[in-house]
């Protein structure tokens, strides 16, 4: 408690609560989304290289990173803005374009951050339900936009949940929404994607100057400690967000690490990486299936056990067999895609549970 004065947006703001720590030998972290191995060796030495270099600023708004980007991306270098993770950029993004009390519309469950950075920005988030099979439900969340609606996210893969937006499904929601509210389009674990009828919101950039895409370094590329991310834009909203960023936010050792992993051999590296951690989700899924688990769809490098009511109680089982995993009070428990040994002692966690798998 404090008696200067806060704002009573933040004052009522619930705590982001980060994926537990690993503490000690032999105890697996499987709760943040992360990746299993570190950063590819390249990238290492990027990091490396830079440090006798720190006592000088980075670029300030790191535009070697940002050209590097939108040549990856087939679009204009002012269309893309780098910040100090893909989280600080759609906080950025929400107080470039909400007023006080505007709306915020967002699925849910999905990203926790969406809703506290709705309230920072002074914004109501106007959450929809998603389907049974823990799935975005595009036409309710048409329905859930008003005059006060200033930006409709959506989050494909899902997290926690899993679930990917088909390329119809994301047509639909982008040509649904009306030409001057914002779609954010937040693609964090797009790269584990095996599903050919999941969509690119990238593919409908050009026809769509309202639509905002994020992608982050922290998941597929390994690189979650350094903190960067981007979004993809129209020219004139990125600038607006540019001017809201803080000054010099990503780092010097980021801004080398994310240059280094857009080489073309580091691409190729990321690609295969990402395509064996996809290979471990769906052998999980399918055993977990097997052993009774009523477990949604994954796209991405986690999956969703929707126990509910059991969702502390399951989180504690994996605990006591050394097996971090993500509760959701009252909703279910994320767990990460880790190495073949990691999954196989999950697997094995989960089995061992006595209660409902569903
Ligand atoms: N979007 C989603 C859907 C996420 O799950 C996360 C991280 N958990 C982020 C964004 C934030 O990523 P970053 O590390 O780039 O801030």
């Amino acid at each position: 408690m404090t008696t200067l004065r806060i704002r009573p947006a933040i004052a009522a703001l619930p705590a982001y609560v980060p994926g537990a720590r690993a503490e000690g030998p032999g105890v697996v972290k499987l709760s943040s989304n992360e990746l299993a191995l570190p950063p590819s060796e390249p990238v290492v030495r990027a990091i490396v290289q830079v440090a006798e270099g720190a006592n000088r600023y980075p670029e300030m708004t790191g535009q070697t990173l940002v050209e590097a980007l939108a040549a990856r991306f087939g679009v204009g270098a002012d269309q893309v803005v780098v910040g100090n993770g893909s989280v600080a950029l759609i906080q950025h993004l929400l107080d470039t374009v909400c007023q006080e009390g505007e709306e915020v519309v967002l699925p849910w469950r999905s990203f926790e951050a969406y809703p506290i950075c709705a309230a920072v920005a002074g914004a109501r988030a106007i959450t929809v339900a998603l389907t049974p099979q823990a799935r975005h439900d595009v036409p309710a969340m048409l329905a859930a936009v008003t005059e006060r609606t200033r930006l409709v996210m959506a989050c494909t893969p899902n997290n926690p949940t899993g679930p990917a937006l088909s390329a119809q499904e994301l047509g639909q929601l982008v040509a649904g929404v009306p030409s001057d509210v914002v779609v954010l389009v937040d693609e964090a674990y797009l790269d584990f994607v095996t599903d050919p009828a999941v969509g690119d919101a990238l593919d409908l950039l050009a026809d769509h100057p309202n639509l905002v895409i994020a992608r982050t370094f922290s998941k597929a590329h390994a690189l979650a400690g350094l903190r960067v991310g981007c979004l993809i834009a129209e020219a004139g909203l990125a600038a607006a967000i540019r001017s809201v960023a803080t000054p010099f936010g990503v780092s010097l050792p980021a801004q080398a690490a994310a240059l280094a992993a857009l080489e073309p051999e580091v691409l190729e590296e990321t690609a295969r990486r990402s395509a064996a951690v996809a290979a471990e989700r769906d052998r999980v899924v399918a055993a977990l299936r097997d052993q009774g688990w009523a477990v949604p769809e994954s796209q991405g490098n986690f999956y969703w056990l929707g126990v509910g009511s059991r969702a502390a109680a399951l989180a504690e089982h994996f605990r006591d067999a050394g097996i971090l995993v993500r509760p959701f009070a009252g909703e279910g428990v994320r767990i990460t895609v880790g190495t073949p040994e990691e999954n196989d002692r999950a697997l094995a966690a989960a089995a061992s549970w006595g209660g409902s798998r569903e």
